[in-house]
């Protein structure tokens, strides 16, 4: 498509957009009285206004039955965990017993890390990216600390090379060959949080597992936001957030995945608790561990149905509108984006360079944008102007524009904002 930077140009996309509804089934922060430019998805996504109705539901069932609620409510609390499964696995490619929702995403990735981190003397590194999101760094040395090995013997870095911004599928595979029948485990952001890069996860995966590797990933930001094939792929494990892009508020549960070839096993080293004894009989108290034949299996405490509540109503959304929609919306909008960047630039001849890869297999919806000439300023002027952007050192905005919410003439808005910005410098 040849684009325009021009209103009327953004508005016609607009209005040949099939997705344009969903932006009003969502609740705006307000710049003088007007939606703001929301490209903060990546980090909290906008409340859905089902969200409140969800949420109402259980607080009046709590209300009129008390206890009976957990089996005698609209959604029965007992199981609810259980309303995620099957819309959930369309979004991530597992099959419905494969996936559920629990805890949140941190402590989930801890507990599936005492099941497929098992390391001996021989085989005990764990392959992840440099410059992880810190909360997987941080529990990364803690579980290998807690095994009584050292960081900076157990972990594995894949290195970008000098000067460029992404990594380069090649040197991941490089990293898995070398490390070879040592690496215990892989376990890797499927999207960089920093660029916007998406890994292959396809790739990586079927080379870590032919080197017997366990192999997980942090799907933080790749939910909701590109197309994922858990199952197909034989990852042994992942999970991710609902924060981001799936719309579910602030701490809402995480999901995870555990292959089906791993359900069943009564020998798996894996943290159990109530919730995850077989639920026919759950509640006869046995002392006993049976565990659920399924990925529930891993679920340990009874579900926090409240904070769930938001989660299934985005779901809802997402399983109406179905990930090949959002992903067709999403490229066009991103590339829209880019081009209003790439003409800003042109124009004022601004000094800044878009570090996500330009190859839209390699990326989702986010635009992380080096400001080489320019300080935190231009970012401060946006905020103050109607655009929620975020900053990450040393010099970056990231730009995500959620398919369901966001619109072209967004971008085309963002374009004349950012202009006005980088003059003002
Ligand atoms: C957002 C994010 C997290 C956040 O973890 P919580 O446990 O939900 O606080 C972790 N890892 C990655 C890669 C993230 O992007």
């Amino acid at each position: 498509m040849i684009f325009k930077n021009s209103l009327e140009f953004a508005q016609s996309l607009d209005k040949q957009d099939p997705l344009n509804h969903y932006r009003e089934q969502f609740h705006f922060p307000k710049h003088n009285g007007k939606d703001i430019i929301y490209f903060t998805g990546n980090s909290l996504g906008l409340q859905p206004k089902l969200a409140r109705t969800y949420i109402d539901e259980i607080l009046k069932d709590w209300e009129t039955l008390g206890v009976e609620g957990h089996f005698e409510a609209k959604k029965p609390w007992w199981d609810y965990h259980e309303r995620f499964s099957t819309q959930l696995s369309k979004i991530v490619g597992g099959m419905p017993e494969e996936v559920t929702v629990m805890n949140t995403l941190t402590v989930n990735l801890h507990l599936l890390m005492v099941s497929f981190y098992r390391p001996t003397t021989k085989r005990f590194k764990i392959i992840c990216e440099e410059k992880a999101f810190p909360s997987d760094q941080y529990m990364i040395a803690s579980q290998v600390r807690f095994h009584g090995y050292k960081p900076e013997d157990a972990i594995v870095e894949i290195k970008k090379r000098p000067g460029e911004h992404n990594f380069r599928t090649e040197d991941v595979l490089k990293t898995i060959e070398n490390i070879g029948d040592e690496c215990a485990l892989l376990l890797i952001g499927g999207v960089n949080y920093y660029t916007g890069q998406v890994f292959d996860m396809e790739v990586i995966s079927a080379a870590a597992k032919k080197q017997g590797a366990f192999v997980g990933w942090d799907l933080a930001h790749a939910v909701g936001n590109v197309e994922l094939k858990l199952h197909d792929w034989n990852v042994d494990f992942a999970a991710w957030c609902s924060y981001k892009y799936m719309n579910s508020g602030p701490g809402s549960a995480s999901g995870c995945f555990v292959h089906k070839k791993h359900h069943g096993l009564t020998d798996i080293p894996r943290f159990e608790g109530w919730w995850g004894h077989h639920k026919k009989e759950r509640f006869l108290m046995a002392p006993e561990f049976v565990p659920e034949p399924d990925v529930n299996a891993w679920q340990i405490s009874n579900a926090p149905v409240l904070s769930m509540a938001p989660y299934l109503a985005s779901l809802q959304m997402f399983d109406a509108v179905g990930m090949d929609a959002i992903i067709t919306k999403r490229n066009l909008i991103v590339s829209y984006l880019e081009f209003i960047l790439n003409a800003v630039s042109d124009k004022i001849g601004a000094d800044f360079e878009i570090i996500t890869p330009s190859n839209p297999e390699e990326r989702g919806t986010q635009l992380s944008v080096f400001l080489h000439g320019y300080g935190k300023k231009v970012f401060h002027y946006l905020m103050e102007n109607g655009v929620s952007v975020d900053w990450r050192e040393p010099n970056v905005i990231r730009l995500a524009p959620a398919p369901l919410y966001c619109n072209y003439t967004d971008m085309f808005d963002f374009g004349k904002i950012l202009e006005k910005a980088i003059i003002k410098q």
